[in-house]
Formats: structure tokens, C-alpha cells, sequence
């Protein structure tokens, strides 16, 4: 079952560093589609093994944490998508804050299918993709295997193609 004003999640994590830069408030949705082999967490692909939130109080955590940004990581976030295009919309209106979002979707995926395409006007990256383990690589920054892109949303929006995220930060 899909709520519009709430989300089922696993968990909520504040002052993270592994889903993005610098300090994030880390919300993994419950639920996910696409049963990668080698997935780090196979309970979260279970929509009914999350906490159903309402999504109003999932923005008050975000607020509360004035100084970090947020991600949305999972399961896959983009398996419940009115709700967390809701979330996405609420949080750059109402804090201004940088969202990264991961999903099993790719891009172009995102992009041709209605019901996923409209979060996309929300996210500042996107890194998408399944996870392949035969591609997994540890060395890589903030994804599991080489076939992942960490992607500048506003960017290829505009410019009608993928543009890839690049570090500001030292040697990364
Ligand atoms: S998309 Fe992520 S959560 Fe879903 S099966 Fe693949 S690795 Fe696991």
C-alpha cells in the first residue's frame, strides 16, 4: 500500500558522511524492485518492513538538523514516488537544503516515466542505477559499482543530457 502523506521507512539516520558530502540527515525508505544480486540489505526491499511516517514529521527531523544537508537512500526511495516528490518539493521550499537521492532507476529511466519524473525538479544529484555486483568496486566515492553515475540533476535537466557530478573536495 502508497500513502501520499506518508512514507514507510527503515530508518532515519542524522550526521551521516557515506551518502554524499559532508554531514547528511539520511532517510532510507522501506521497499524495492529491483532485487540486485549482492544488495547490502535485502530486508529493505519489503515495503511493510518500514515505519509508515508522516511526512510532515520526517520534515521537522530535517529542519531540526539546521546544519546538514539530506539524502534519500533506501530500498529505493523512487518505489514510493508521490510521497518523496512531496518530501523533496517541501524541503528545498521550506530549507533551501542540497538533496542527494539514490535509486535502482536509472536516469533516462526517470526521466520518460511520469509517475518518477517529477521528483527530479527537487534533486540536486541523483546516483542511480542498480547495484551490479560484478561491477562493485569499494574504492569508488559514494556508490557500490562502477555502472552507478553520480549525477548533476538541475544540469542535465537543462542541458538534455547527463552531466556527472565532479568533487569539490580533495583528492576524491
Ligand atoms: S537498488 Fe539498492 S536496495 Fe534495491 S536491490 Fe539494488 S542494491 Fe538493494
Amino acid at each position: 500500500m502508497s500513502f501520499t502523506n506518508k512514507l514507510s521507512v527503515l530508518k532515519i539516520v542524522e550526521d551521516t558522511l557515506v551518502d554524499g558530502p559532508g554531514f547528511r540527515t539520511s532517510i532510507y525508505a522501506a521497499g524495492c524492485i529491483h532485487e540486485c544480486v549482492g544488495c547490502h540489505n535485502p530486508a529493505s526491499w519489503v515495503h511493510r518492513n518500514g515505519t509508515f511516517m508522516e511526512i510532515d514529521r520526517i520534515l521537522e527531523v530535517v529542519k531540526n538538523n539546521f546544519l546538514a544537508q539530506v539524502s534519500f537512500s533506501g530500498g529505493d526511495p523512487l518505489c514510493q514516488p508521490q510521497a518523496f516528490t512531496t518530501l523533496a518539493k517541501k524541503i528545498k521550499q521550506e530549507t533551501g537544503k542540497n538533496i542527494w537521492c539514490y535509486t535502482g532507476f536509472t536516469f533516462e529511466k526517470i526521466k520518460r516515466t511520469p509517475t518518477l519524473e517529477p521528483i527530479l525538479y527537487y534533486l540536486d544529484v541523483l546516483v542511480d542505477g542498480r547495484f551490479i555486483e560484478k561491477k562493485k568496486d569499494t574504492t569508488l566515492l559514494f556508490r557500490g559499482s562502477s555502472n552507478q553515475r553520480i549525477i548533476e540533476v538541475q544540469k542535465s535537466l537543462r542541458q538534455g543530457r547527463v552531466i556527472l557530478w565532479e568533487s569539490a573536495l580533495p583528492n576524491l
